[in-house]
């Protein structure tokens, strides 16, 4: 009997047992893929760590979890800096900074910028006006509002469109807002404080995570309920909550994306980790180069090789990976419905992407898991 069955070996269910075997409990982890790390999980392809299930760029501004993960590995220094491919066939820095504008309209100035960037803003603020439309309604009125009809068509459009399946005019308009908008030369597309990936990828810092723990690998908690219910005192579940309760309210929903991978015969195909491909008539969303999140500069000649994965955003259907909650009305109402049945049960915690229903990013994915800890 141990103290804890905790269901899936991703992030939130690793970081749960290593603070659970800090407190002296015995944890069995059941993973039901055959390799441990959930979503962050990475695969060797010619000496390349490979982000099987996307990439994934670590970065915070919480010190606490810093210090945290740095306690356990080493990270290198990259820093996500994309570029866009737009549908006029010309390269942009993201996210939108002076590089961007520079290449856009040829400003050099914040000032040169502002002006312009006013006049693109125009049209949208004078519509918002005419029609008394205080907030912006929908993505396409947020975007024309924030940076203008030119970035707009090229940078923001194509890529959005493809991304979640659905016109500008229909979607959110929170989705945009998280994008910075700069008068720097920047190209950093995060403002953390903190960011880089694990030297050697994101296994050691799984493997590190589980120690001490019994891991079992390629068992799917469906299979045997009862059986896994019975070895534990109690059970952090950190897989679809809808699927525990048997979907008894209905599905929850899921976007999806389909990777494409290849090992070419060339040193450096890209010469950045992440190329967006903003044009709606390529079908793919993006390019990643993996090579390009652990080697800089001419290192990236060191191997011959080097592998591209393209990203084909989808709408999820059963057997496929559910990636990104949607968390629409309807889909949060659900979850609401499952959650209210997940507090009365005694024995079993929910925690995670697919337990919780919710958009972690790594980072929060480690403080909540370690906040759940200290409270049982
Ligand atoms: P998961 O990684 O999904 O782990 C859950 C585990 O439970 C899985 O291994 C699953 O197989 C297992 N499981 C499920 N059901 C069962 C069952 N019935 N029996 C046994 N095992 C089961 N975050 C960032 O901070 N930066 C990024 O750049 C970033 N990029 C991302 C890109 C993509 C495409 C995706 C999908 C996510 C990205 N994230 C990123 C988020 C990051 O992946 C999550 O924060 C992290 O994976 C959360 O871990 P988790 O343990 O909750 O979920
Ligand atoms: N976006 C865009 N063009 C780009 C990159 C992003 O229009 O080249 C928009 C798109 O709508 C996307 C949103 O900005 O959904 C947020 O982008 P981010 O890269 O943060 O999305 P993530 O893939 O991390 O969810």
């Amino acid at each position: 009997m141990y103290d804890w069955l905790i269901v899936g070996a991703g992030l939130y269910g690793a970081t749960f047992a290593h603070e659970a075997r800090k407190r002296g409990l015995s944890c069995l982890v059941i993973e039901k893929r055959r390799h441990s790390g959930g979503n962050i999980y990475c695969e060797t392809v010619d000496g390349i760590n490979v982000h099987k299930y996307g990439a994934h760029i670590f970065h915070t501004s919480d010190q606490e979890v810093w210090r945290f993960v740095t306690g356990l590995v080493d990270f290198n220094r990259y820093t996500n800096c994309p570029v866009a491919k737009a549908p006029n066939g010309r390269l942009y820095n993201l996210p939108f900074n002076m590089n961007t504008f520079y290449q856009m309209w040829g400003c050099q100035t914040p000032a040169e910028a502002e002006a312009i960037l006013a006049e693109q803003r125009h049209e949208a603020v004078e519509r918002m006006r005419r029609e008394g439309i205080a907030e912006p309604r929908n993505l396409e009125e947020q975007a024309l509002a924030l940076i203008g009809r030119d970035i707009y068509e090229q940078l923001i459009q194509g890529y959005t469109e493809k991304q979640w399946g659905r016109p500008c005019n229909e979607l959110p308009a929170f989705i945009i807002k998280r994008l910075p908008v700069r008068l720097t030369f920047d190209n950093n597309y995060f403002n953390d404080l903190h960011q880089g990936i694990p030297i050697g990828g994101y296994n050691p810092l799984i493997d590190k995570l589980l120690e001490g723990a019994d891991v079992r690998l390629g068992e799917d908690f469906f299979d045997r309920r009862d059986y896994w219910m019975a070895q534990a005192e109690r059970v952090l579940f950190t897989g679809k909550i809808d699927q525990f309760y048997d979907y008894r309210f209905g599905r929850l929903e899921y976007r999806t994306v389909r990777f494409e991978t290849e090992v070419l015969n060339q040193p450096n195909y890209q010469g950045n980790a992440v190329i967006n491909y903003t044009d709606a008539q390529v079908p793919y969303t993006r390019i990643i180069e993996h090579k390009h999140f652990e080697s800089f500069g001419n290192a990236v000649y060191d191997n011959p090789r080097t592998v591209i994965s393209r990203e084909y955003s989808t709408e999820w259907t059963e057997g496929m990976e559910p990636y990104y909650p949607v968390n629409d009305h309807r889909n949060q109402s659900l979850y609401e419905q499952y959650r209210a049945l997940a507090a009365q049960e005694p024995r079993v915690l929910f925690g995670g992407r697919l337990g919780e229903y919710k958009y972690y990013d790594m980072a929060p994915a480690i403080a909540s898991a370690r906040r759940l800890a200290h409270k049982i």
